[in-house]
């Protein structure tokens, strides 16, 4: 299974990135990846968005494309994300993962409908990062049909499962119930550093074992993942 588009990688415009977003273009590029999208960490997780990189930043090396974006985060309550609406109309991509900004130690009926809760709020929401988490457990099927009802997409995260920080059974019960539900999916990286770009293997032999269709994965090529934003942007229209 090839997947050309990575929807999911962090700069030194997350705290926790190290490498520019030049330096990430060019080293997606390098690995033959057709598009990567930059979507550091919204300002509530010390993401810095410059608004330069949003209304100038445009296209800096050719033969790759470049998508922005941002990894929105909820407010500790309710629905709000974490984005200046002004720059909403220059992202190509916007997801939202669970992180630290949530209360911890709840059960998965919270996380799950706090989830729901923040698609049906904000039609912007294009994807869901990491859903299987220890920290933020989530209920699967609930979740994948109501990606399905929205056109969200929900994402199978390679570092996830190449760092271990989660058991592969949960992994697994994510796929199938992605499987189940016939939701959009994207294969994601959430690389960090530039070695982390291009190399998807340890979530794909998952996908594989448990027999995802391939035609569910929305970032498969920059052509996937243009039509699926595309119709994307008529649900929106739809919806607001
Ligand atoms: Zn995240
Ligand atoms: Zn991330």
């Amino acid at each position: 299974m090839d997947i050309r588009v990575d929807l999911h990688t962090h700069t030194i415009m997350s705290s926790c990135g190290i490498h520019s977003a030049l330096e990430m273009i060019s080293a997606a590029k390098e690995k033959g990846l057709e598009a990567i999208a930059v979507t550091d960490h919204g300002p509530l997780l010390g993401g810095r968005l410059p608004s330069t990189f949003f209304d100038r930043f445009e296209n800096p090396i050719p033969g790759i494309r470049l998508l922005k974006g941002v990894e929105l985060n909820l407010e500790h309550e309710g629905t709000g994300v974490d984005i200046p609406p002004q720059f909403i109309p220059y992202c190509d991509i916007l997801i939202l993962g669970l992180h630290e900004t949530v209360p911890s130690g709840k059960d998965r009926t919270y996380y799950t409908e706090r989830l729901l809760a923040a698609i049906e709020a904000n039609s912007f929401i294009d994807g869901i990062t990491h859903p299987n988490s220890y920290s933020y457990p989530v209920d699967y099927p609930v979740l994948a049909r109501a990606a399905k009802a929205a056109g969200v997409a929900l994402e199978l995260n390679n570092s996830k499962v190449r760092y271990k920080r989660v058991h592969d059974s949960e992994t697994r019960a994510l796929i199938r119930a992605c499987i189940d539900s016939g939701c959009p999916v994207m294969v994601n990286s959430d690389s960090h550093t530039v070695n982390e770009l291009g190399d998807l293997s340890h979530i794909l032999a998952l996908i594989q074992e448990e027999g995802l269709p391939e035609h569910q994965i929305v970032n498969r090529s920059l052509g996937s993942t243009l039509e699926w934003l595309d119709r994307r942007k008529k649900f929106k229209k739809e919806t607001n």
